[in-house]
């Protein structure tokens, strides 16, 4: 993900370091033992994120689990979730990886034009920029977060939570600036809790501001066998350090943010946008980036794991727990 915002990583070296002088303990039913754990998959992911060079390279399409498939590219941002009546499509790709999404769907079998609804996480051009191309091929409804719109039908990313100042390379675009991916027009806006229904699907959208105002989360259950699994594709976590600059974060909706964690708990398969983060990626021991993909085309079950979810909602409570601290000492 080419995101332009300051700091994506979000265990800095700095907040590790307060974080080892005043331990903070995540809320209940999380545990510092998770939260210690969740600082370790965020290093992981990071390392594994590294390895990916061109995030719109075309990847392999696969079965996740169930009704779900992956058919993104190289860093791992669609799904499809399938129904007889009709597909939810849950990111739409950079605007030069859609010919391979395409691809991927119909190598997979299904049709674009049974793809009913367009579900964007975020107003980037990794997630974005291939939407105006999808929903013209399918003739889809597109859906996202009520704050991503504008930014999305003029084609442009938001301004960084910490405003900074406005590019003089006559390129602009930090700031603000001309159209960076294809503009889509957006049919729907999300709201916290808002259902998408297709026949039988049913997703429900939570808004967790942050990464850009009010990107958003996917929570939904697929059936495998007898069973069903709850998966949730989270989207985004990043806050400055400073939290007291930025733009459209607040700590009352950051403290929203963890209700919706205990709303979303437990859950069974942990995604994110990108696959480095995936929790089946996660939960391999080793390998590369292309090894571990590999492995989960191979063995769905992979992605199965209630840990990573409340490993990662751990650390990420102690992380803004530990930035408020500081910022109200440094307020002193
Ligand atoms: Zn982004």
């Amino acid at each position: 993900m080419k995101h332009f915002l300051v700091n994506c990583l979000w265990v800095s070296a700095s907040s590790m370091m307060v974080l080892a002088q005043t331990p903070h303990a995540p809320y209940a039913p999380f545990t510092a033992r998770q939260a210690e754990l969740g600082k370790e998959l965020a290093a992981k992911s990071l390392e594994i994120r590294r390895q990916i060079t061109d995030g719109s390279a075309p990847a392999e399409p696969f079965r996740i689990i169930g009704n779900l498939y992956f058919v993104g590219d190289a860093n791992g941002e669609v799904f499809l979730l399938t129904s007889p009546k009709g597909h939810i499509m849950m990111g739409a790709g950079a605007a030069n990886s859609t010919e391979s999404i395409q691809k991927n769907i119909e190598s997979l079998g299904f049709k674009m034009t049974d793809v009913k609804a367009i579900l964007l996480n975020h107003n980037h051009g990794d997630q974005s920029g291939g939407a105006a191309h999808m929903k013209e091929k399918t003739g889809a409804a597109v859906m996202a977060g009520f704050g991503e719109i504008p930014y999305m039908e003029h084609g442009m990313f938001n301004p960084p939570a910490i405003p900074v100042p406005a590019a003089t390379d006559g390129r602009g675009g930090r700031g603000g600036g001309p159209p960076r991916y294809p503009p889509v027009k957006v049919d729907r806006a999300l709201f916290d809790g808002d259902v998408v229904r297709v026949g039988a699907l049913s997703v429900t959208a939570y808004l967790i501001p942050g990464h850009s105002p009010s990107s958003t989360t996917f929570a939904y259950t697929v059936r495998d066998g007898s069973r069903d699994y709850k998966v949730v594709e989270f989207c985004c976590w990043e806050y400055p350090d400073d939290l007291s600059q930025n733009g459209y974060i607040t700590e009352a909706s950051v403290r929203h943010t963890f209700e919706t964690f205990r709303k979303l708990y437990p859950v069974d398969i942990y995604l994110e946008l990108g696959a480095y983060a995936w929790g089946g990626t996660l939960d391999q021991p080793s390998g590369t980036i292309t090894e571990r993909m590999a492995k989960l085309k191979a063995d769905g079950k992979l992605f199965v794991n209630r840990e990573i979810f409340n490993q990662f909602s751990a650390a990420r409570e102690v992380e803004f727990e530990d930035k408020i601290a500081k910022l109200k000492t440094s307020n002193h």
